[in-house]
């Protein structure tokens, strides 16, 4: 039964896009909704690119097809690439490793150069930007302009929003990122704040989520603990 609804779970989280927040726009900051809405139509996929990553998609999904009920040894490449830019954190969630070591000799920036041109030529539709948290990366938007002037791929960012204000929202957004996923682990500060270990964690992260509903895909993430 589960081996059913496994996939059929998981197609639903696609076409629905997971546990999506929509707010409506009363509730957003004026300061920061005409520049982002201004730049609304620049942000979807047109043209070749868009036609190139849906054929990519159809040929993905025929592929997992075929090897599921017919041709099991058959090699199905990924699609969906994560890339961890650092371990580091500002955070201290509880059921987390990232924050408890400073690591060192992380990847350069032109080592992810490198990295994203592999992943390009192998034709990833999608490349998931993550940590740790991204964010803390001071070359993190060299390294997301890169991505988007040398492949064709989606690309996604995971953050905790604690450092995300409005100008570096629109920076990344211009560097080409089309979707948000910010971490959000109750309903109350005193819940979240208990669980990411900083005070008020809460407060900033739903500042930024009025901001990035205003221009982009947002999707919430939460960890589920007892307590
Ligand atoms: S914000 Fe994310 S990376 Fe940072 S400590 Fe929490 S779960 Fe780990």
């Amino acid at each position: 039964m589960l081996r059913f609804l496994g996939p059929l779970f998981c197609w639903y989280a696609c076409l629905t896009g997971g546990n999506r927040k929509v707010l409506p726009k009363d509730t957003l900051d004026a300061s920061h909704l005409p520049v982002l809405e201004e730049n609304l139509p620049r942000y979807a996929p047109t043209g070749a690119s868009l036609v190139n990553r849906r054929l990519r998609l159809g040929s993905f999904f025929s592929a997992l097809l075929l090897k599921r009920w017919i041709y099991p040894a058959l090699d199905v490449r990924p699609v969906v690439a994560e890339l961890f830019l650092t371990d580091n954190c500002n955070l201290r969630c509880i059921s987390c490793a990232c924050w408890r070591a400073d690591t060192p000799d992380e990847l350069t920036r032109d080592e992810w150069f490198n990295v994203i041109d592999q992943l390009a030529e192998h034709g990833f539709v999608k490349l998931n930007f993550t940590g740790g948290e991204a964010l803390l990366r001071p070359d993190l938007l060299e390294i997301l302009s890169y991505a988007s002037k040398h492949s064709d791929a989606e690309l996604h960012l995971n953050t905790n929003a604690i450092l995300l204000s409005p100008n570096l929202a629109q920076q990344i957004i211009d560097a080409g990122v089309r979707s948000f996923n910010i971490s959000v682990d109750g309903a109350t500060p005193e819940m979240h704040d208990g669980i990411r270990g900083q005070k008020g964690a809460f407060e900033t992260t739903s500042t930024s989520l009025n901001l990035q509903d205003c221009a982009t895909g947002t999707t919430l993430s939460s960890v589920l603990c007892s307590r």
